[in-house]
């Protein structure tokens, strides 16, 4: 069994005191061991991204670009590997892992027009002989801490847009599936990146307490579930340091009784059940709104049967295993506790049988759902589709606005001004008319309100920059030897 190991300073190194397990969930069978890193090793990593960020910071940005666009490059020619590598620790069909490098290789473009987002303001004149610009400047040592279900993308969110604005990283992935980071680290490298700039270490609490409480590290950005992302939030921004912390979600999509039925039936089944449910932004509640109700409970359950779910690297596999034989027995809970809540179980996919020892558990759909019941209030990050039943569209916004969490949502309408009311009336970050998975492109930026985002940056796109910069004003003046005169009066500009 192969030993996982961290990148510091641009080699592979680990003292492997403590290791986890790394499974591979289609056959539930450890595949690795993983290097969980020591406070010093933490320390060794902080310590090089800081002692790289001189020279890095002084890198033109010209060159700085050129390692953007290599990267993308040599992202889309080891597609087809890193996506292997990704489906055999988390468990995501292969196709599904290369559309998750896809979306990950836009935060590498965007990184790439890091000349453009760099530029300062410059204002001529504001007094006589003066000039006023600013600039972006980096941050300094970033810390970067990612969660399970997006082991290539995630990490692309933070390093891209750290990297590209003059920082150096030290990134912590998960625990559950760590190769995919390396492969990044050294993809970077291949791609030009100095040594030191991108760090990974692995590990757990103690790798990430190490960084919150680093007086070396500047920036935390976190993705992850609510409860950890609040008390990373809490105590990286006790140390004084900027934080983004985005956690867990509960996304429901509306559906109105104009929308086009099998559409909408298309895209929850997709989008609740790709990926197995493992998505921040996977539909986890569809609303039902007036009379749409029982015809599209059965226009979903009708679709449900025929989905495959199976090993990620077999072709014909829609849908693969959980990340954990616990994690799927908890999936598997909330279905079976369902019909004692009150709700009605249409389809129990925790019946299902599967060959092999692998983190199986089929599709569910739970109708009838209410909030006060476990099914509704949890996040269960799992293949379960529950069903609210509303009478109008302002007991639909009423429901989502009352959530804690407000990460995406989505509207299924044919009407365009049901559609902008609703834009302007509910309390999510993320919004979809008639696209159930609203994942903004690159060129925007990510993030969900109240308990799905801690802090004020959303992650990557333009917000990135703001997050990773810190920006300086200058205010100049060069005045002619003999203009000059004492005035101990406060600078005015008039
Ligand atoms: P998690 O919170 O368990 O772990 C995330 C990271 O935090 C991992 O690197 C983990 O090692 C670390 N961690 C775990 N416990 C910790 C502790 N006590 N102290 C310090 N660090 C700790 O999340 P997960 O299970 O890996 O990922 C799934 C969760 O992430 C879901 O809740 C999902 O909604 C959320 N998520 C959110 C977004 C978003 O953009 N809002 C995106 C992807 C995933």
């Amino acid at each position: 069994m192969s030993l996982i190991h961290h990148f510091i300073n641009g080699q592979e190194s680990a003292d492997a005191e403590r290791t986890g397990p790394v499974f591979n969930p289609a056959t539930g069978q450890q595949q690795h061991d993983v290097a969980f890193a020591s406070v010093a090793e933490v320390e060794a990593a902080i310590a090089a991204a800081k002692a790289a960020l001189p020279g890095w910071r002084a890198t033109g940005l010209i060159r700085r670009a050129d390692v953007f666009f290599r990267l993308r490059q040599l992202l889309k020619e080891r597609t087809p590997e890193l996506a292997a590598i990704l489906t055999s620790e988390h468990g995501k069909v292969l196709s599904d892992a290369a559309g998750e490098i896809s979306r990950g290789i836009e935060n590498v473009e965007f990184a790439a027009g890091l000349v453009h987002l760099l530029k300062g303001e410059h204002s001529e004149q504001v007094a006589r002989g003066v000039d006023v610009h600013s600039v972006k400047q980096p941050v300094g040592v970033v810390g970067a801490i990612t969660p399970f279900n997006f082991p290539v993308m995630v990490p692309l969110w933070m390093v891209t847009s750290a990297i590209a604005c003059g920082n150096t990283v030290v990134l912590k992935p998960s625990e559950k599936d760590p190769s995919a980071s390396l492969f990044l680290a050294k993809l970077f490298q291949e791609a030009g990146l100095p040594d030191g700039v991108l760090n990974v270490v692995h590990g757990d609490k103690v790798a990430v307490d190490t960084i919150l409480d680093s007086p070396d590290v500047r920036a935390v950005s976190f993705v992850g579930s609510t409860p950890i992302a609040k008390s990373i939030y809490e105590r990286a921004a006790g140390n004084g340091k900027r934080v983004q912390a985005l956690g867990g979600a509960k996304n429901h999509m509306v559906v109105m009784p104009d929308a086009d039925l099998e559409g909408a039936a298309d895209a929850a089944v997709s989008a609740a059940y790709g990926s197995a449910g493992e998505r921040c932004m996977a539909v986890s509640v569809l609303v039902a709104v007036g009379d749409v109700a029982d015809d599209l409970v059965e226009a979903v359950r009708s679709r449900m049967g025929a989905l495959r779910i199976g090993d990620g690297t077999d072709a014909a596999s829609e849908m693969g295993p959980l990340i954990t034989r616990e994690h799927r027995d908890k999936v598997a809970s909330y279905v079976t506790g369902a019909a004692a809540e009150g709700a009605t179980v249409v389809v129990d996919g925790t019946t299902q049988e599967f060959d092999g020892d692998g983190f199986f558990v089929g599709v569910s759909l739970v109708d009838h759902v209410k909030p006060g019941m476990k099914v509704y209030d949890d996040e269960i990050f799992g293949p379960v589709l529950s069903v609210v039943r509303v009478e109008t569209y302002e007991d639909a916004v009423e429901l989502i606005n009352a959530n804690r969490f407000a990460n995406g949502v989505a509207i299924f309408t044919r009407d365009g001004g049901t559609a902008r009311r609703f834009e302007f009336d509910i309390e999510v970050g993320m919004v979809g008319v008639n696209v159930p998975i609203p994942v903004p492109i690159g060129a925007y930026s990510f993030g969900g309100w109240k308990s799905s985002l801690f802090g004020d940056s959303h992650i990557y796109g333009p917000e990135s920059v703001h997050f990773y910069t810190r920006s300086k004003v200058v205010t100049s003046r060069w005045p002619e030897p003999s203009e000059s005169q004492i005035n101990l009066g406060f600078p005015s500009n008039h």
